[in-house]
């Protein structure tokens, strides 16, 4: 017997429906911080030797879930970037960004080629708005 050929789609998948579960078990944001405005998460790659991947950018209003996890780039890896904590951090402190690099902690699975760590570096920032922010007094 072959090995199963549909094991990176499943891999895709599985990574996809942990996401949208946690996605729908997260609150909204305006729920969970119900001073915040916007959130404005940004994801700059560091890739040393692959191709570059673009840079993301995510802004989140009050009816959106507050939750902050991300799938990494590589089509074949399995790994996500939670921010959850600097998120929380970011949502906490008021007015000061968080800023800080992630490394991917999923596993590749390329045809032809053994799993191996991923480890692609993510440099991130998230920012919070908050309502009524921009007031003199
Ligand atoms: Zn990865």
């Amino acid at each position: 017997m072959r090995p199963a050929p549909r094991q990176k789609v499943s891999a895709f998948r599985e990574r996809e429906e942990r996401l949208r579960k946690g996605r729908d078990a997260a609150q909204t944001l305006r729920a969970a911080f119900p001073n915040v405005a916007t959130v404005n998460v940004q994801l700059r790659f560091l890739p040393a030797t692959a191709p570059l991947h673009a840079a993301q950018s995510f802004m989140l209003y009050p009816a959106a879930r507050a939750y902050f996890s991300y799938p990494c780039p590589y089509g074949d890896c399995d790994g996500i970037y939670d921010l959850s904590a600097p998120a929380h951090q970011a949502l906490a402190r008021k007015s000061a960004p968080v800023s800080g690099t992630l490394e991917c902690a999923g596993v590749r699975s390329r045809d032809g080629l053994q799993r191996q760590p991923c480890g692609l570096r993510v440099s991130f920032t998230i920012a919070a708005q908050y309502e009524g922010a921009h007031a003199s007094t």
